[in-house]
């Protein structure tokens, strides 16, 4: 078959992970490549949580870069995550389960605090190095298709690009996916929205606060009070000189409630068990965002004739509440996509039918496998309201009977903590913890 005359191999849309790992990947085979990305540069307009699980950066520069390439020196991490907290929060108390173990820190299996706006600029550069080529401050208004709808390329302000294929790598809210390729407009249910505050801190003082050692940190996930009792939680990660602190709530539970994500982060920065925690530091940095939260019922159509879509604009996030993952998923479906759209277009094929390897790739890999494994959580999650409200509180009525020691002759523990579990029901609470473990 033969392929039209284009400007370009590939047009990524968006310099976030998911396009700049798409255009590397493409120019590392030997494409011509385009970024347009609307920011002033890459990473600008994005934000993440955040904490990136490294396997999928370890097995991209493995395959494009062989055993020269060492992630531990060449690297856009904060601190590698060695401790993993999860915190139910009440309004006056706060239980932590703290975790630390050396699988944790294991090359393959280790995960590392980032920024996005210095991660997305690594590897932007390095799709540069490559030989993409990168236009900045310049949003993408349209896919350009041809008489047989198939898309050709782009249009940007005034000008028209084209190209054999175009990697929709645009984010949430994806706007062009809708217009030009159909896609409905997600739900308010299965988007959350995001909110975050960067506070600096000296290094040593980092440390101190959660125990680690110079290089190593914490990330630590809330759930309770923080979103005052909405289905969402906290994130708390640490940076080398700055702690990242953050919410997220669905749309849909904020929508109906009184109160704002804005309000809830004030609270949460109040609250005695966060408060020391970013005690004198500076706020430095202050974003929102929205987060695809529907898991895989929520994912989209991805191969089109001629693009194909990657990442968040692919609705490829996973909140399971002890872990957020979007990013390892992102940088892999980006690196998917290019490898298929090469193929498809030395094989001279770039309909759908010629870039459905994208969609196998994803398949056969833990991307659309952990998404299946978890795709009835998002739905469980949205309705185990007790998870936000009423385990906090009960979790506190518990260890306060266990450590309040006030001179009133005690009972025995059983005495103490029978009536505090019998008002939610044992065996209610069984079932809901049951249900939600088996989706988990
Ligand atoms: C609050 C919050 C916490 C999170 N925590 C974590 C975490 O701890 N770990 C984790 O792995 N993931 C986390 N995620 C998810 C993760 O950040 C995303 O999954 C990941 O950033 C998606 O990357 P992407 O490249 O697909 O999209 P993005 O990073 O959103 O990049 C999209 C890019 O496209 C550009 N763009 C958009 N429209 C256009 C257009 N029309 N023309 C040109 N350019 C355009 C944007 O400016 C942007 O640069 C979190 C997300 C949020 C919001």
């Amino acid at each position: 078959m033969a392929l039209g005359e284009r400007d370009f191999d590939v047009i990524v849309v968006g310099a976030g992970c998911s396009g700049s790992v798409a255009a590397y990947t493409a120019a590392k085979l030997g494409k011509s490549v385009l970024v347009v990305e609307r920011g002033e540069s890459a990473g600008a307009k994005n934000m993440t949580g955040g904490r990136i699980y490294a396997h999928s950066l370890r097995d991209l520069f493995q395959e494009y870069e062989g055993d020269e390439f060492n992630l531990d020196e060449d690297n856009p991490f904060e601190r590698k995550i060695i401790h993993e907290r999860v915190t139910l929060l009440d309004r006056a108390s706060a239980f932590t389960v703290d975790y630390s173990s050396d699988r944790l820190g294991e090359a393959g299996s280790d995960s590392f605090a980032v920024l996005a706006t210095k991660l997305d600029q690594w590897l932007c550069d390095k799709a540069e190095a490559e030989g993409a080529e990168l236009i900045f401050g310049i949003p993408v208004d349209e896919l350009l298709k041809d008489e047989s709808g198939s898309i050709i390329g782009i249009r940007a302000g005034e000008d028209e690009i084209t190209s054999h294929v175009v990697i929709v790598s645009e984010g949430q809210n994806s706007l062009l996916t809708e217009r030009y390729l159909g896609q409905k407009r997600p739900l308010v249910n299965e988007m959350a929205v995001g909110i975050k505050q960067v506070f600096s801190l000296p290094a040593e003082e980092i440390e101190s606060r959660f125990l680690c050692h110079p290089g190593e940190g914490a990330a630590q996930l809330w759930v309770g009070d923080c979103t005052h009792g909405n289905v969402g939680g906290g994130f708390m990660y640490t940076n080398e000189n700055t702690i990242s602190i953050g919410l997220v709530a669905t749309i849909k539970e904020l929508s109906e409630s009184d109160t704002t994500i804005y309000q809830c982060m004030e609270d949460f920065k109040k609250h005695p068990a966060v408060a020391p925690i970013i005690e004198g530091a500076k706020l430095v940095e202050h974003s929102g965002h929205m987060v695809s939260e529907g898991g895989a019922n929520a994912v989209p159509q991805i191969v089109f004739d001629g693009a194909l879509v990657t990442g968040d604009a692919a609705m490829l996030c996973l909140n399971l509440g002890y872990q957020v993952r979007g990013m390892d998923l992102a940088i892999s479906s980006g690196r998917f996509a290019a490898e298929a759209a090469c193929r498809a277009i030395d094989a001279r094929d770039v309909s759908a039918a010629g870039l459905q390897g994208y969609r196998k790739a994803l398949e056969n890999s833990y991307v659309l496998k952990d998404m299946n494994t978890f795709k009835k959580w998002p739905q469980t999650m949205e309705h185990w309201y007790s998870l936000f409200t009423d385990y906090p509180k009960m979790v506190g009525e518990i260890f306060d009977s266990m450590f309040v020691v006030n001179g009133i002759p005690a009972q025995p523990l059983m005495k103490r903590i029978a009536p505090i579990v019998k008002k939610r029901g044992l065996f209610k609470l069984f079932g809901e913890v049951r249900k939600a473990v088996s989706v988990l």
